[in-house]
C-alpha cells in the first residue's frame, strides 16, 4: 500500500510546518463558532515560543483528581498530581478533600486543573496503527505512505485525531512516511501522539523474501532509516493463505532485529503464530487461527499477542465502497467480514483464558479509524467479556512494557512522562466512557481540556 514516491527531506519539513499552520487555523475556526477550544496551552507556558508543544523544564502544574486508574490496575482516590516540565514528580494523597475546595494542602497547590468528578488514567497506547493511512481526495482508500500535500495533511490530521481521542503513544507499522511525522511531533512542531515506527515492513514472499543474509541486511537497513521496531508479514490474510516465510527466514528476521536492539512485530495467522513464537519475535499481530497450544507457547516464551475485537472489520464494512478494489479488498472479502467479527471476538475470549498470556491493545487503525481507536475497548469488554480494568491496563502499563517503555509511559507515577487523560464517566462501570475523553495531556502539555471546571465532587 506504499505509494513509493520519495520527496526531499527539506520539502517534507516545509509541508509539515505548513500543516501546523493549517491546524492552528482550524483551532481558531472552532473557537470562533463557540466550540470548546481543543488546545489549551497552560498559563505558565510562553505561547510565543517557537515550539508550543513541548513543556518548559521548570514548568509546574498541579492536577486535582478524585479517581485515578494508575495504569497497573489500581485505583487512587483524592490525589494531587504534581508535574514539572514533562514529568510527574509527586502524587499526594489529600485528606478531607472538601467539596469544591480545590486548594488542598500547601505542598500540592495551587491547583491548575481541577479534574475531580472525572476518571483519570495514563494516556492510552495503541500498539498497532498505520498513522499515514488515509482516504484520498476522491474519497477512495489511498493506503499509507502517500507524499502528496493531501496525503501529508491527512497524516497530520490522523495524528491530531488520535491524540484528541486520548492516545498519547502509538506504534505505527507503518511506512517510511511515518518518520518525518514522528520527528515533527517529537520536536514539538506538530500536535500528535508519540510515534514509534517500523519504517518499511518486511513482506514475506516465499523464497523471494530472500536468503537469511539478505533478510538480515534488510533489517539493518530499517534501523539505519530510523525504524524503532521491525514489522514482518509472515502469513496470508485473516481467513486463508499459509505462511509466506519459512521458519529459517523468520528466525533470521527476528534474530537480526534483536541483535540490532529492535523489537519485531509479526502479522501472523494460523501456523505463522507458532513459527513467530519459536523464532523469538516480540509480538504477534492478529493471531486468528492459533490453537490453545500455540497461545500457551506464547505465554511461556513471553511473546505478546495483539488481537483485534471488531472495530477494524466494522470500519471496513462502514467504508466498503471506498475500500473496494482489487487485489486486497474484494467483494468476496467483504462478504466474509460480518461473520469474522464474532470469530475475532471469540478468539480474544479464548486467548484471555490462557494463563500468563500478555494481550496488548492494538487496533490496526487504517483510514476511517484514526480518532476512533478507543471503540475497540467497547468490543473487548462488551463482546469478548474482557474485564474493563484489564482492557485499560492492556493499553497502559502492559502496552508500555511491550514497547520496552515502562520506565517512561503507561502509568501515573512519579518519574514518568506526564501523559494523562480524563474521561467523563467511569470505564469500569460503563465502558462507553472511553468515548468521552475530555482532557488530554502529553509530556506535561495540555492539548485538550473541555471538562467543566471546577467539577463538583460526587
Ligand atoms: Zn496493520
Amino acid at each position: 500500500m506504499n505509494a513509493g514516491a520519495t520527496m526531499m527531506p527539506s520539502a517534507k519539513i516545509i509541508l509539515f510546518r505548513f500543516s501546523m499552520i493549517m491546524l492552528s487555523m482550524l483551532c481558531l475556526c472552532g473557537s470562533a463558532q463557540g466550540l470548546p477550544s481543543p488546545m489549551v496551552i497552560p498559563n505558565k507556558v510562553d505561547s510565543n515560543k517557537a515550539e508550543p508543544n513541548q513543556a518548559e523544564p521548570n514548568h509546574h502544574i498541579v492536577i486535582a483528581a478524585g479517581t485515578v486508574l494508575d495504569g497497573h490496575g489500581h485505583v487512587l482516590h483524592n490525589v494531587r498530581i504534581v508535574i514539572e516540565g514533562s514529568r510527574i514528580v509527586e502524587i499526594y494523597r489529600v485528606k478531607n478533600d472538601r467539596k469544591n475546595d480545590a486548594r488542598g494542602d500547601a505542598k500540592a497547590g495551587p491547583v491548575d486543573y481541577d479534574l475531580r468528578g472525572l476518571t483519570l488514567l495514563p494516556g492510552w497506547i495503541d500498539a498497532h496503527v498505520h498513522i499515514t493511512w488515509s482516504f484520498g481526495p476522491d474519497g477512495k482508500n489511498a493506503g499509507q505512505g502517500g507524499t502528496t500535500p493531501e496525503a501529508t495533511y491527512s497524516a497530520a490530521s490522523n495524528a491530531w485525531l488520535t491524540l484528541m481521542a486520548g492516545f498519547t503513544t502509538v506504534q505505527s507499522v507503518g511506512s517510511p512516511a511515518d518518520v518525518p511525522l514522528r520527528d515533527a511531533i517529537a520536536q514539538g512542531l506538530l500536535p500528535g501522539p508519540r510515534i514509534l515506527t517500523a519504517n518499511e515492513a518486511l513482506s514475506g514472499r516465499g523464497a523471494d523474501t530472500g536468503m537469511p543474509e539478505e533478510i538480515r541486511a534488510f533489517i539493518r537497513k530499517q534501523k539505519q532509516a530510523g525504524a524503532d521496531l521491525i514489522k514482518i508479514y509472515a502469513s496470508g490474510g485473516m481467513t486463508r493463505g499459509s505462511m509466506t516465510m519459512s521458519q529459517e527466514q523468520l528466525n533470521a528476521a527476528c534474530n537480526e532485529a534483536k541483535k540490532q536492539g529492535l523489537r519485531s512485530l509479526v502479522h501472523a495467522y494460523r501456523d505463522a503464530v507458532r513459527a513467530s513464537t519459536l523464532a523469538g519475535c516480540t509480538e504477534v499481530e492478529h493471531g486468528l487461527g492459533a490453537s490453545d497450544d500455540d497461545l500457551k507457547l506464547m505465554a511461556e516464551r513471553g511473546t505478546y499477542l495483539d488481537p483485534q475485537a471488531g472495530l477494524l472489520l466494522e470500519n471496513y464494512l462502514q467504508f466498503r465502497d471506498q475500500y473496494l478494489a482489487a487485489p486486497y479488498y474484494t467483494e468476496e472479502g467483504f462478504a466474509a467480514m460480518p461473520r469474522l467479527i464474532p470469530v475475532s471476538q471469540e478468539f480474544l475470549r479464548r486467548a484471555t483464558k490462557i494463563p500468563g498470556l500478555k494481550i496488548v491493545y492494538g487496533t490496526d487503525a487504517v483510514a476511517g479509524m484514526h480518532g476512533r481507536n478507543a471503540e475497540d475497548f467497547i468490543h473487548r469488554v462488551r463482546d469478548s467479556g474482557i474485564d474493563p480494568m484489564a482492557a485499560m491496563v492492556s493499553a497502559n502499563s502492559l502496552g508500555a512494557e511491550a514497547l520496552g517503555m515502562s520506565d517512561q509511559i503507561g502509568s501515573i507515577a512519579p518519574g514518568l512522562q506526564a501523559d494523562i487523560i480524563a474521561l467523563d464517566g467511569d470505564p469500569l462501570k460503563d465502558i462507553t466512557a472511553v468515548r468521552r475523553v475530555v482532557f488530554v495531556m502529553k509530556g506535561g502539555v495540555v492539548y485538550k481540556n473541555s471538562a467543566r471546571s471546577p467539577v463538583s465532587v460526587r
